[in-house]
């Protein structure tokens, strides 16, 4: 049986493991919490990230090694990686973890970002300011996720605010993005370079933190999502990434800017588990050990609402055949993700009737 490492037991490397029982793969997680959401389906070597003993029995045990966040060690998957084929290739890593690498590979393969200064001082802040104006967003260029590592910046005075507020360190500003609508492009591309794209998602955030997701995204042209595809098309070969990967954009317009990369499973495609064909999950570990990938078509019509902060009581959502309740077994904590639900729907607007519901028991859980 093949076996696949996964630094990183949260719950993507616990979907990843539910995925890898239905094609016969067997996983094992690494993660410093030995409670992790992964350890309920997968055995778990409790260790650091940059712990190169339990690198080490990860890299023994596994075929083939994984990863489920992007700020993994770089240096961490270069050590798997001289004992193991490790996929995403770490430079995928590498691009993703700074913002600043992220936007000029997005500019290099001609997908347009929002105009950007880097900034790495107060002073520079204050330039910084006088060429973007403001409103504006800034943003530490490293460890930025569900909105932490930025700041907005309404006006100059708030500038020494927003420096304290982002930790003093090397930063982007960049416009607030009058955006139409958030995307995000799921992509995943095999060992043998064969890429397929699920049809674009529609996002929307709240305090930085997706909320909802919608797929097919309405109102998608095909012209619109063949350009989607080709830039991560452009991304994932530039990169040589094997494995899934998405981006967020931005729609302007009829223009799309490229925001964020992941280099791994994204929760704008956990979808994907009822709605597609075939899952991220079970597509990323296909890609990575070489398998076919599976068909990525859209057979309904989707939506999935995390769950923030607090999950139902039992019994909170009627859970029929439309409605799917996943939860991570993790703690409570604010702003946490703790679970989701996925809503199905023949077209469009029965899945947003149940969607009604679903959002509304959820909001009503804080
Ligand atoms: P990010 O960490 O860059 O993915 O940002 C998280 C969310 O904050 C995005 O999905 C948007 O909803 C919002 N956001 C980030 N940057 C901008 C921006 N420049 N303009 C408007 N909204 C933004």
């Amino acid at each position: 049986m093949t076996l696949v490492g996964i630094v990183g037991g949260g719950q993507l490397g616990m979907m990843l493991a539910e995925a890898a029982t239905e094609l016969g793969i067997g996983c094992i997680t690494l993660d410093p919490a030995p409670d992790s959401p992964a350890s309920r389906v997968a055995p778990t070597i409790v260790g650091g990230y940059d712990d190169e003993n339990a690198l080490a029995e990860l890299a023994a045990a596994s075929d083939v090694v994984t990863y489920e966040f992007e700020n993994v060690p770089v240096a961490s998957a270069r050590f798997l990686a001289e004992r193991v084929p490790v996929f995403p290739p770490p430079g995928s890593l590498e691009f993703a973890q700074d913002r600043l690498l992220e936007k000029t590979l997005f500019e290099e393969v001609g997908l347009a970002v929002a105009p950007f200064s880097a900034v790495s001082s107060r002073d520079g802040l204050a330039e910084a300011l006088d060429v973007i104006g403001v409103p504006s967003v800034l943003k530490s260029r490293r460890f930025g996720y569900d909105g932490k590592g930025q700041v907005r910046v309404g006006s100059v005075d708030e500038a020494d605010g927003a420096w304290r507020a982002v930790g003093e360190v090397p930063s982007l500003l960049e416009p607030l993005v009058p955006f139409d609508r958030e995307l995000s492009i799921l992509a995943v591309r095999g060992r043998d370079g064969r890429a397929a794209f699920y049809p674009l998602v529609e996002n929307i955030h709240r305090d930085g933190i997706l909320r909802v997701s919608t797929a097919p995204a309405p109102e998608v042209a095909p012209e619109l999502q063949e350009r989607a595809e080709r830039h991560a098309l452009a991304v994932m070969e530039r990169l040589g990434h094997v494995g899934v990967f998405a981006i967020e954009l931005f729609q302007v317009g009829e223009e799309l800017l490229g925001n964020e990369m992941a280099p791994r499973v994204h929760n704008s495609g956990h979808w994907t588990i009822e709605g597609a064909a075939t899952s991220q999950f079970e597509n990323h570990l296909r890609a990575i050990c070489g398998l076919e990938i599976g068909s990525t078509s859209a057979e309904v019509h989707s939506a999935m609402v995390n769950l923030i902060g607090s999950v139902p009581p039992a019994g909170s959502f009627d859970l029929e055949r439309d409605v799917h309740l996943h939860l991570y077994g993790k703690g409570f904590r604010p702003g946490r993700k703790l679970g989701h639900v996925t809503v199905v729907g023949p077209d469009p607007d029965t899945r947003d009737r149940v969607l009604g519901r679903v959002t509304r028991t959820a909001d009503n859980l804080g």
